[in-house]
């Protein structure tokens, strides 16, 4: 079997879009034949990520989001582009609790959860030019080394 594999989706940053992002990610995850936990993990990282550019890169119009998977070998990576209004200080802006919408209620803690629940997040991003977001994850971390023990 080929140990590569990608796939891109482009949709509109309508909030209907953020569970179709979730799910298309997670069936393309599928063939790594991950835990729930694992997708459940990746499925509120790219929430996050992909809210984000909704509420922050486009202020609530309908622009475009780009998603994009590979997969290499057990290694799993996924970047939500788009192209809103940019951060200026990426830095600053992945600080837990720091948040430029409290009035919208944002708590802050986007950035925190994806940092958690995926191995690297990496942020790309220039005022008026917009933001990517690159996360990975390896998925079945220890479970080769279950199965040479049990055999
Ligand atoms: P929460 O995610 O808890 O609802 P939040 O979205 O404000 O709150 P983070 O997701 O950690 O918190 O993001 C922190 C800040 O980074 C945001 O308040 C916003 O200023 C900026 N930001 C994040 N993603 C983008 C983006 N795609 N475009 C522009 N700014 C962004
Ligand atoms: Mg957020």
């Amino acid at each position: 079997m080929r140990d590569t594999n990608e796939m891109e989706v482009i949709f509109d940053s309508c909030s209907s879009n953020e569970r179709f992002a979730r799910v298309a990610v997670a069936s393309f995850l599928t063939q790594l034949n991950p835990t729930v936990e694992e997708v459940s993990d990746v499925k509120t990282a790219v929430s996050e990520a992909v809210t984000n550019s909704i509420i922050h890169g486009y202020d609530q119009e309908i622009h475009k989001i780009t998603v994009k998977c590979r997969i290499e070998q057990n290694r799993f990576a996924v970047t939500v582009k788009d192209t809103g209004k940019g951060i200026e200080d990426v830095a600053q802006a992945m600080m837990p609790m720091y948040t430029t919408r409290p009035e919208l209620d944002r708590s802050g803690m986007g950035f925190s959860f994806m940092e958690a629940f995926m191995d690297k997040v990496e942020v790309e991003s220039a005022p008026g030019e917009g933001t990517t977001v690159r996360m990975e994850k390896t998925i079945g971390k220890g479970r080769n080394l279950w199965t040479t023990q049990s055999l």
